[in-house]
């Protein structure tokens, strides 16, 4: 079996915050709490969840960007945990990170050449000539005419801008790519171009990828395995196309049913998950989501639910996974619309009855000439009374 190129062993990374008497009383802000995530050669892992889930913090855990609290980080099989100096440095030229933002990503102060030149320079790789070949040959690579190196990046649409980012990554030759949310500062129709540019490099420079979004729409598309958090920790993971058809943990569910949908038929199921996420500097014992999962039991409050695995290659944090499959059916979340919705509908029915009153009246003119009221004949005690008349 292939090894994994990355393989976090329970990863933990806290952030103390506030002041105390003494250092172990301080709180404490737990952004990653054991997380342990495997990345196989060639394959790309998303990981996602809600705003504040630590998934940005893991990205940069994995690089090495910052020091993790406890666990430990092999890549390529290598144990990079503590890994400082000149190695570190080897390593980051193997190991590359495309931000978010294009506009503040990019030094605005020097030129395209520069941007891409700089990585190669202080990686020490290749002679001035040979590094400005690379720049160019990364420019034709990404779809950038090569005479714009001489440009700077406030020259550029946003779509250009992160292709600048993605060649600035790239032009190390790592074999191991993180992005963090590349698309999401993005117009639509521009994200649709980046992640087919990122679909192309990873085929063409067999590039390993861990994609940080929280759209699942773009996930479903790039990803072949995903990795669901929730307050730090991973509950849910498996293959892209069996997560988002079978998703198996409540949270899972939740955050897939709320996703939005094109078919106006499948909006009524979206269940909207009650109350807010719970506090990372607090967050509650037992299983996380305890506080806001329909499912959950006093077990669910008192322990940590292990990841086990599940069918198709799942692992699911949750006790009641079993029996949470079993009871329900597809939808996999069984919800009622969200109020506002209800309402809504409740008002367009009974709009609609209305008119279909109004054109039974349309369709019979000497009933209606013969009533006083159109609410006649909606009420047996008045048309009692209006027949009466008639006769
Ligand atoms: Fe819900 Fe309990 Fe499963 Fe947590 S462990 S997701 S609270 S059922």
């Amino acid at each position: 079996m292939t090894d994994p190129i990355l393989r976090l062993d329970g990863i933990v990374k806290h952030y103390p915050v506030g002041r105390a008497l003494l250092p172990f009383q301080r709180r404490r802000l737990r952004a990653v709490d054991g997380v342990g995530l495997s990345v196989m050669p060639g394959e790309t892992l998303a990981v996602v969840g809600e705003s504040g889930c630590g998934k940005s913090t893991l990205a940069r855990l994995m690089l090495r960007l910052i020091d993790p609290s406890d666990g430990r980080i092999f890549f390529e099989g290598e144990e990079i945990t503590a890994l400082t100096g000149r190695p570190l440095q080897r390593l980051r030229a193997r190991m590359q990170l495309i931000f978010q933002d294009p506009y503040a990503s990019l030094n605005p102060r020097l030129t395209v050449g520069q941007i891409l030149e700089e990585p190669l320079a202080i990686h020490r790789i290749g002679a001035r000539r040979q590094r400005r070949d690379k720049v160019a040959e990364m420019m034709r690579v990404v779809g950038l005419p090569v005479d714009h190196a001489r440009r700077f990046p406030h020259e550029f649409s946003g779509g250009q801008r992160q292709r600048i980012a993605i060649a600035r990554a790239l032009v190390t030759g790592p074999s191991f790519v993180i992005g963090d949310e590349p698309v999401s500062a993005l117009d639509v129709s521009i994200q649709a171009q980046i992640i087919e540019l990122l679909e192309d490099l990873k085929r063409r420079m067999g590039l390993t990828m861990v994609f940080i979004s929280h759209d699942l729409a773009v996930v479903s598309r790039i990803a072949d395995r995903v990795a669901v958090m929730y307050l730090g920790q991973v509950i849910e993971s498996g293959p892209t196309a069996s997560v988002f058809a079978s998703p198996l943990h409540p949270y899972t569910r939740a955050l897939l049913a709320a996703a939005p949908k094109p078919d106006p038929a499948g909006r009524g199921q979206r269940a909207l998950l009650e109350g807010d996420v719970p506090s990372a500097i607090d967050p509650p014992p037992g299983c996380r989501f305890h506080t806001r999962c329909p499912h959950a039991t006093d077990i669910c409050r008192v322990e940590i639910p292990m990841a086990e695995p599940g069918p198709d290659g799942h692992e699911i944090a949750c006790h009641h996974w079993r029996e949470i499959a079993a009871a329900t059916t597809a939808p996999p979340v069984t919800a009622t619309a969200h109020p506002r919705r209800q309402k809504r509908i409740a008002i367009f029915e009974r709009q609609l009855a209305r008119n279909q009153e109004r054109d039974a009246d349309i369709d019979r003119p000497g009933e209606r000439d013969s009533r006083t009221t159109p609410s006649a004949a909606r009420h047996p005690s008045s048309e009692k009374s209006t027949m009466g008349g008639r006769q």
